[in-house]
């Protein structure tokens, strides 16, 4: 290769930190999170309840059926797969069902079922036969917005005059008209101007306000704000609906002025472990050496998907370009991409169109994907300072209770202060990491 005019490694040597080290805002992390899932993530923990009422009922439910749904609901959730309730919404369900409504704030990390039990309510709750809106739905960007809409459209797929619309950039009213759909989904500056400034519905209406993604809201400057104008438009009996992945002061302040009188449900989080995953290295002497370490692995293991993380884009380039030209169908999922670039390059990955992913920082943390049974350190995680980052470590390879199966993460470590790092790793964490030799089919069974 070029090695002198474009060598990455010089870069990584050197380099401190790196535009494309930076973590993606949360709001983004969250979408690309439910981009790539394909199923409940399930923790061991128990739901935690606060009552401030005790007489208030509460029950949790082990099937859907014992919701009392109408039937075309019912036919929609189990057209989803959804076969049962998760643990979040054995208790959330009921308490979002029942009558007279009572206020919820539901907290539990992402993917544990929250939307699924939310949109549900929404649609049990709106009257079809009424063509207002009944139902307002915050998330705190345009991309959540729809995500959260698809899942509405898809439950409701047998429930042809449950309509919705979204307050979204892009998205007009004509001036002057109301809204017939019964279900608004939007974000909070536009739902706060439909209702004040242009009245293209009723607040008073609405009679179930939900917020989602809390801990993105009081993130985000004027999101805080908005909620509570729209708030104060709504009637007395509105129920209210309040999401969050996380439980800070600050949310929680945000969550007693929108939904008082809550009933308070936390489902700890599953913390990661290392405890299912065999941890491998590979002595290589430079990059081109890791890469036929890693196209030896590739080749030598009938394996499903691969992420594989480097340090920087450059290397990041280098290594799928490298790859394509040997006919790898690989992907790349880097800094400088587009929201929209971000959901395709995952969304192909998700459905298999590619096996391997290669990635740098923007990925380490927060986004889990099940189906990938192999991850790959090009580089090790280092800090700026270039210590050991054990966080990141456990975030690229860790893995949390939604997976059953085993998983391999292998580490390509060259020179002597890769394999410092890798040692105080193994000693971090207190598990093994096994030497591989990748020109022996047989170790890597
Ligand atoms: P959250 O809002 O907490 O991130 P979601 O409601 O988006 O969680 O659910 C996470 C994933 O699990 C989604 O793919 C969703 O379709 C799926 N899911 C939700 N509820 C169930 C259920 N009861 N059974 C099976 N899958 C479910």
């Amino acid at each position: 290769g070029d090695k002198n005019s474009n060598d990455p490694t010089a870069e990584t040597q050197s380099n401190t930190s790196t535009e494309d080290d930076k973590e993606l805002p949360a709001s983004e992390k969250s979408l690309l999170q439910k981009i790539v899932r394909t199923g409940l993530i399930t923790s061991k923990h128990d739901i935690e309840v606060q009552r401030r009422d005790p007489k208030s009922p509460l029950y949790s439910i082990k099937s859907f059926e014992l919701l009392k749904l109408h039937p075309n609901l019912l036919k929609g959730v189990y057209e989803m797969g959804y076969n049962a309730p998760s643990k979040i919404q054995e208790t959330a369900l009921p308490l979002l069902l029942a009558n007279p409504p009572q206020n919820l704030i539901a907290q539990s990390q992402s993917g544990t079922g929250k939307t699924a039990a939310f949109v549900l309510a929404m649609l049990s709750r709106v009257d079809p036969d009424l063509h207002y809106p009944q139902v307002v739905c915050l998330s705190p960007t345009y991309e959540l917005a729809i995500q959260t809409g698809e899942v509405a459209a898809k439950m409701s797929t047998y429930c042809p005059n449950i309509r919705l619309r979204y307050a979204v950039r892009g998205e007009d009213v004509e001036k002057g008209s109301k809204i017939e759909e019964q279900i608004i989904v939007g974000t909070p500056g536009k739902v706060l101007d439909w209702a004040t400034k242009y009245k293209f519905f009723n607040p008073k209406y609405i009679k179930v306000f939900v917020l989602d993604e809390a801990d993105i809201m009081v993130d985000t400057q004027g999101h805080q704000d908005q909620s509570f104008r729209i708030r104060k438009l709504l009637p007395e009996t509105c129920q209210m609906m309040f999401f969050s992945a996380t439980y800070t002061e600050d949310v929680m302040r945000f969550a007693n002025a929108i939904a008082p009188m809550s009933v308070i449900i936390r489902l700890k989080r599953e913390e990661e472990t290392l405890d299912n995953i065999r941890q491998y290295y590979v002595n290589c002497n430079n990059k081109e050496d890791k890469y036929n370490a890693l196209v030896n692995i590739y080749g030598g293991v009938t394996i499903g998907q691969a992420m594989i993380f480097c340090q920087t884009k450059k290397m990041a380039l280098w290594l799928v370009n490298q790859m394509a030209e040997q006919g790898h169908a690989v992907a790349l999922l880097s800094g400088e991409l587009t929201v929209q670039q971000r959901i395709s390059v995952l969304d192909r990955f998700r459905e298999g169109k590619e096996k391997v992913l290669v990635t740098t920082n923007v990925l380490s943390r927060g986004i889990d994907i099940e189906q990938v049974t192999i991850v790959i350190n090009f580089d090790l995680p280092v800090t700026v300072t270039r210590d050991p980052d054990f966080d990141t470590y456990l975030h690229r390879i860790g893995r949390t209770g939604r997976f059953g199966k085993k998983g391999i993460a292998i580490n390509l470590v060259s020179g002597s202060s890769d394999h410092f790092v890798l040692k105080q790793i193994e000693e971090h964490f207190c598990k093994p990491i096994e030497c591989l030799n990748t020109d022996n089919a047989d170790d890597m069974e």
